[in-house]
């Protein structure tokens, strides 16, 4: 499969279209960009991380049940996807308070949750993709009542999924963005990444930060972090054949 004309540029990837009307091509750039845009800068080696992590863990959650954009991994930053229909949310699922959650409720970092919590924000760059509950989305027809009610059912099933496979990998899984689209035939299926990029993670035993706080806040040695996740997840992939 071969890349036609660029589709869409985003923060950091590109999107091709192919001779199939279908599939797209995902490219991966090592490009970095933190509030909304205000914060730029490159991680070296982060395009080739965030394809391959998001693509076997893609597989992991496709075998668990939950369909995704996944096709077939083409090179070291690029992917071959279902074209699908962004439902312009972006799902958050928390296990553990940090980020915006910590900010907004006055509360430290770090704080376990009984259970996972999920919320919405409207992906609209020119509002700074504000917080968004359900009623609101049906309301101005981002999904429907049906959609949403799939998107957090299969939301909570990737946490379940994620979170073990990287306990496995010493690291705990504080949160996480996802993005879902509407295939073709209108079925609801997991789209974007699954990466450092979009989530928090944390060594087990020294909470160190593995993702992109590390460049958010610049605590510096992102490379090393996106790596060290990388290989870890690569050990538990071999382990676990
Ligand atoms: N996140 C993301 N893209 C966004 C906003 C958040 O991937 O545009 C991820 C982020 O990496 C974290 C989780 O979603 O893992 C929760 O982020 P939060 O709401 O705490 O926002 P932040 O503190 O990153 O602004």
């Amino acid at each position: 499969m071969e890349k036609k004309s660029l589709l869409y540029e985003g923060k950091a990837k590109k999107v091709y279209q192919t001779e199939n009307p279908e599939q797209l091509i995902v490219q991966y750039k090592d490009d970095a960009t933190a509030f909304n845009g205000l914060k730029k800068g490159t991680v070296a080696g982060k395009g080739i991380i965030n394809n391959q992590m998001s693509n076997r863990l893609m597989r992991l959650i496709e075998k668990s049940g939950v369909p995704t954009h996944y096709v077939e991994e083409l090179s070291e930053r690029e992917t071959l996807v279902k074209r699908v229909t962004i439902v312009p949310l972006e799902v958050i699922i928390r296990n553990i308070s940090a980020g915006s959650f910590s900010k907004r409720y006055g509360v430290e970092e770090g704080i376990e949750f009984e259970n996972p919590t999920i919320e919405f924000s409207y992906k609209n760059d020119e509002l700074g993709d504000p917080l968004i509950n359900s009623y609101h989305a049906i309301a101005l027809k981002l999904a429907t009542e049906e959609e949403i009610a799939t998107i957090k059912d299969y939301s909570f099933r990737i946490n379940e999924v994620l979170k073990n496979i990287w306990k496995e990998c010493g690291v705990i899984l504080v949160d996480f963005k996802l993005e879902f689209g509407k295939t073709s035939d209108g079925r609801i299926v997991l789209a974007d990444e699954i990466s450092p990029d979009t989530c928090r993670l944390w060594d087990e035993k020294t909470k160190k930060k593995l993702d992109k706080d590390r460049f958010r806040r610049d605590l510096g040695g992102t490379e090393d972090a996106y790596a060290e996740v990388m290989s870890r997840l690569t050990k538990y992939l071999s382990d676990n054949k």
